[in-house]
């Protein structure tokens, strides 16, 4: 059946009032509004998404890596920040990890758990060799951040193709799609609720109250005490001040492939490349950063370029003389800044309204610590 334009009836009537409203039903929505429950738990809470159940912009469409930081991705994050910042962001990731693992059980999220490699092309031996050097400066710093044990490892080099290898340990896959539905499950038995087909419109349309703010929407006006702005890559259409770039990510999957021998999560590129074992699949995604003018986009459609790339990578670095079809491709929406900086958004912007967004390509691991963070911002 297709969807209908709203009539007036449904346009022009009250909704029930909300203690806080969350704009976005992605991770970070989620997690802060369980958060927030957690602490108010008598208190009504709903979040609003435009997308059907099930479906979140990010959350369902990711690689499902839970990991918190490769070796030359923080080589290059001391390039350009502060130890203490990168400190802090290896924290938040590797305790929103254990808050996944600390809520739900493994075989709920299809949850994994192997060292991570982070793989190196001959022609890269230079960086494999610059983080061989410098293995006991990022160890010293995952263990500042609370990671226990030695982090990062020299590993077995894969193939000729990829002879160089670093383990990563405490890496897990997971399944985002149960990971969401956990989510949700346990958000609702909360007693929150949660409304699909909705989309807010811009700060500029909602109306301040005596008590927080009147919001209108094609269901029907929204009034809450607080309300959370937590749509990531969207997040700049309802606050045009943030500094909020959109970034497609693409993956494919293949079908089942006999002895499998990639098992775990895998990095490459420094990070521009990932792969890993979904079963006896294997999962590749990334490429971004070779078509950026045009993967800076909030359409959710794969493109033939990146996926040529990927598929090339894969046929030719990963089995190469396999014959190996592929099952399923998607792309996903993430959001970053327009200067690099990796900083998420989690502020109190005054006036009762809050955002909570700009993940970049680590919201798995960041939503549950970040989420806690904005929730324990939002008075009740
Ligand atoms: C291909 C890909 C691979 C990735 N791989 C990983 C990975 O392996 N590990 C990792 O940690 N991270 C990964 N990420 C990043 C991670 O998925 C995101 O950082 C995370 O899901 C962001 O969560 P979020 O809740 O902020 O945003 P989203 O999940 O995007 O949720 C935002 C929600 O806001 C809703 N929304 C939009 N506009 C409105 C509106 N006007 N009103 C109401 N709601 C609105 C959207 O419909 C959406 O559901 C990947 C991302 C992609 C795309």
């Amino acid at each position: 059946m297709p969807l209908l334009s709203p009539s007036h009836w449904e346009q022009q009537r009250p909704l029930a009032h909300y203690d806080l409203l969350v704009l976005g039903a992605g991770f970070v929505g989620l997690w802060t509004a369980l958060h927030w429950l957690k602490r108010h738990p008598t208190h009504r809470v709903a979040l609003v998404d435009p997308l059907p159940a099930g479906q979140a912009g990010a959350s369902t469409r990711n690689a499902g890596f839970a990991c918190f930081g490769s070796p030359t991705e923080l080589l290059d994050d001391l390039r350009h920040e502060p130890e203490e910042t990168i400190v802090a962001r290896l924290h938040d990731r590797y305790a929103g990890l254990r808050q996944w693992r600390e809520t739900f059980l493994p075989e709920e999220l299809d949850w994994h758990e192997a060292p991570g490699h982070e793989v190196f092309t001959p022609s890269q031996t230079g960086s494999y060799h610059e983080a061989v050097d410098s293995l006991d400066q990022l160890n010293a710093l995952a263990q500042r951040a609370g990671i226990p044990g030695v982090t990062y490892h020299v590993a077995k080099g894969i193939s000729s193709a990829l002879p160089h290898a670093l383990s990563i340990a405490h890496e897990a896959g997971l399944h985002p799609g149960k990971a969401y539905a956990c989510l949700t499950q346990a958000l609702t038995q909360a007693g929150a609720h949660l409304h699909r087909g909705v989309a807010l419109p811009p700060k500029t349309t909602w109306t301040k109250q005596a008590k927080g703010w009147q919001i209108p929407s094609s269901s029907g006006t929204w009034t809450a005490d607080h309300v959370v702005v937590a749509s990531n890559a969207w997040a700049k259409e309802c606050l045009p001040e943030l500094d909020i770039v959109p970034g497609r990510g693409q993956v494919l999957l293949t079908a089942p492939i006999p002895n499998l021998s990639f098992q775990g999560t895998y990095h490459a590129d420094a990070g521009y490349l990932y792969f890993r074992n979904v079963g006896d699949r294997l999962l590749l995604g990334g490429g971004r950063n070779q078509f950026r003018a045009e993967e800076e986009t909030h359409s959710g459609n794969i493109t033939s370029s990146v996926q040529d790339y990927l598929e090339d990578y894969l046929r030719e670095i990963l089995l190469p003389g396999l014959t190996v079809s592929i099952e399923a491709r998607w792309a996903g929406t993430m959001a970053f800044s327009s200067d690099g900086s990796k900083q998420a958004y989690v502020m109190n912007l005054g006036d009762q309204t809050y955002v909570a967004a700009r993940m970049g390509g680590m919201g798995v691991a960041l939503s549950p610590e970040l989420g806690a963070r904005m929730a324990a911002m939002i008075p009740s």
